[in-house]
């Protein structure tokens, strides 16, 4: 007889496997043994039926059980199939005797078999099938164990039909994933099945490095369709849409409906952004061909937009999006086109984002610094002063150029902050640098057109100068021409005010814009800086040549001092030195050096005279 202690330790064991996900025939294997192992009985077996059907499970504790429940089944007669079919417990306690299932007992018999009791799998009215447990001695079980058998039988039934309906759930999951994946009208693959085929395109195209390509598909006009004709022509229209792309496609490209008119067709395996094209041309094309449908000939056109990628790490999401704004170009040109957005560009505009973002950090935590290139008189080869150059060390991305810098800086309007920090570091140096060099060594500061305009900028320069104990006379603010096509008039407000400060301006990069000699007659500027560009071309362009000497005859006219940039060889210092230019600045001299390595060079020339570079070496 079980004791309660077997019972209940059989109960909880069978209620830890409900929550897992336990297979049936696992369960059932599983009951039978423990029955044996609680019960006075030499073997148990489970038979589960379900109608019309030959069992669909069998459990057996060992061979014997196994065996019959086979002959019940194979016999269609027993207490198995009695208990089955009438939902009662069936007691056999000396089958020698019984007149019952006669068939059945004589061969049960035969194998050794004396007592077999029988309970049924119950759901409610309905039976899943049978518990039988068997004995080699005759005799009856008490009534506990019967009851602990029945007790069993239906703990097992209940777990059964949870495993049972989990297993209909999965299967009608896939059923419905399967369903919920397409397009009802069109059945093609719909956002999540494209979604997920992308994603493992993207990852196959970054090891073979081919190039996926997704083209965004939009029907002009689409909406047209559906109100002269109605919404089921225009289903005719999108199915028919449907098959034509299809047919344009290699077997190894998709095309997935998004929503209403939005096809999406994913290329794989491209060599060149050039196939894509190809495959949306082919595709406008086959569109552009009147379609047939029950109100007669429609006629349509579509936008592709298009982006490619070769880099697993892109998001399909991202390359959709891309390709979805691609297609919004297409239609404002018109429609009935395509456009290519190119992936690389569109990294570089990410990058500039996160750059910008980064750019905010860079001021605050100590990544900028200055250099500084010497200026030299052109005659004998003093430095007469330094140019200011900014420089930003980016932590992951190392040193970051001043022309993405400056841009980046100006978009963002953090270049106030970080042209004034620039300032304030270069006064300092210059103060440093004040018993070594002569009173009117020159600091020449670069300041951007958007940092000259800002409000107040006048009153920063004035303050830096008093902060810094610098002598308003040394600094030298180096503006574009582009200041002056801005908003000349202000522009014009601002010079008035730094002249009234002290300080020297100086026309940078000069020629480079559309700056007219006469610019320099109307604004208050002391310097003119030769672009490089001309400089570069001196020996070859002989118009280059005229024009910087024009541009030197005009400025000495108004009393402004020249410089030239970017002498890079002892040629072009020659050139520049025939044509007059005051100073000059350039590789031949110096590179921009970090302000350590000015201090040396600065004590060199120690005791008030300019100091002289180091001869050159031919650079030529
Ligand atoms: P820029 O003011 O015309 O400065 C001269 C640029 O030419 C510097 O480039 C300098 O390194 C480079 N250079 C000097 N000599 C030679 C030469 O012989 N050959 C060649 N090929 N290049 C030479 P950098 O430092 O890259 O600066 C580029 C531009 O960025 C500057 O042109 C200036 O417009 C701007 N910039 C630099 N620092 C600042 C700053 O602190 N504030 C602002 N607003 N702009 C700055
Ligand atoms: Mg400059
Ligand atoms: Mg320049």
């Amino acid at each position: 007889m079980p004791s309660e202690q077997q019972l209940s330790d059989v109960l909880s064991e069978f209620a830890r496997t409900l929550v897992t996900d336990f297979p049936i025939q696992g369960i059932l294997d599983r009951l039978v043994q423990r029955i044996v192992d609680v019960l006075p009985i030499t073997a148990a077996g489970v038979t589960l039926i379900a109608p019309g059907l030959s069992p669909r499970y069998l459990a057996a504790s060992n061979n014997a059980a196994f065996r019959f429940e086979q002959l019940q089944t194979e016999l269609g007669q027993g207490p198995c199939v009695e208990a089955y079919l009438t939902g009662e417990a069936v007691a056999i306690p000396d089958l020698r005797s019984d007149a019952r299932f006669p068939e059945f007992s004589r061969r049960a018999v035969q194998e050794g078999l004396a007592a077999v009791f029988t309970f049924p799998l119950r759901n409610g009215r309905m039976q899943l099938g049978a518990l039988d447990i068997y004995r080699d001695e005759p005799g009856p079980l008490t009534a506990r164990t019967l009851a602990a058998a029945q007790t069993l039988a239906d703990v097992a039934a209940a777990y059964l039909l949870n495993a049972q309906a989990r297993a209909d759930l999965q299967a009608s999951s896939d059923r419905s994933r399967e369903t919920s994946l397409h397009d009802p009208l069109t059945g093609l693959p719909n956002r999540v099945l494209l979604l997920e085929r992308l994603g493992q395109a993207l990852l196959r195209g970054g090891r073979t490095g081919h190039l996926t390509a997704v083209l965004f598909a939009d029907l002009d006009q689409f909406k047209a369709v559906n109100d002269m004709y109605g919404h089921s022509v225009g289903d005719e229209l999108l199915i028919a849409v449907a098959s034509r792309v299809t047919r344009q496609l290699r077997p190894t490209d998709s095309v997935a409906r998004l929503s209403g008119d939005e096809f999406v067709i994913l290329c794989e395996d491209l060599v060149a952004a050039s196939d894509a094209e190809v495959i949306a041309a082919r595709v406008g094309e086959a569109i552009a061909r009147p379609f047939k449908l029950s109100v007669g000939q429609v006629e349509a056109t579509v936008s592709i937009g298009m982006a490619l990628s070769d880099r697993e790490d892109d998001l399909p999401e991202d390359l959709l999006h891309s390709a979805d704004s691609a297609m919004y170009q297409a239609k404002r040109k018109g429609g009935a086109g395509h456009q290519v957005v190119d992936l690389a560009e569109q990294r570089l505009v990410d990058e500039r984002v996160s750059l910008r973002h980064d750019l905010r950090r860079a001021c605050k935590e100590g990544q900028l610094r200055t250099v500084y290139q010497p200026i030299v008189r052109t005659a004998d080869g003093r430095i007469t002063g330094v140019e200011a150059l900014v420089r930003w060390d980016h932590p992951l991305r190392g040193p970051v150029p001043p022309s993405t810098l400056i841009p980046l800086a100006e978009q963002s309007g953090i270049i106030t902050e970080i042209g004034q920090w620039v300032l304030e570091r270069a006064c300092l140096d210059r103060h440093r640098w004040a018993h070594h060099v002569p009173d009117d060594f020159e600091m020449a500061v670069n300041v951007s057109a958007y940092q000259l305009m800002s409000p107040g900028f006048a009153e920063t320069v004035a303050n830096v100068l008093r902060g810094t104990g610098t002598d308003a006379g040394v600094l030298t603010l180096e503006v574009t021409e582009s200041v002056f096509i801005q908003d000349s008039e202000r522009a014009m407000v601002v010079f008035g005010e730094l002249k009234l400060l002290g300080v020297k301006l100086a026309l940078d990069d000069f020629g480079t814009g559309y700056c007219a000699l006469s610019y320099l007659r109307q604004f208050p500027v002391d310097i003119v800086k030769i672009d490089q560009g001309f400089v570069a071309t001196l020996g070859a362009d002989a118009s280059s040549a005229a024009i910087v000497a024009a541009v030197v005859e005009l400025a000495h006219l108004l009393g402004l001092s020249v410089v030239a940039e970017g002498i890079e060889t002892v040629a072009q210092h020659d050139q520049v030195a025939a044509l007059h230019c005051d100073s000059s600045q350039g590789y031949y001299f110096a590179r921009p050096m970090a302000a350590d390595a000015m201090d040396e060079l600065m004590s060199a020339g120690a005791g008030g005279v300019n100091p002289r570079l180091p001869v050159p070496a031919e650079t030529a």
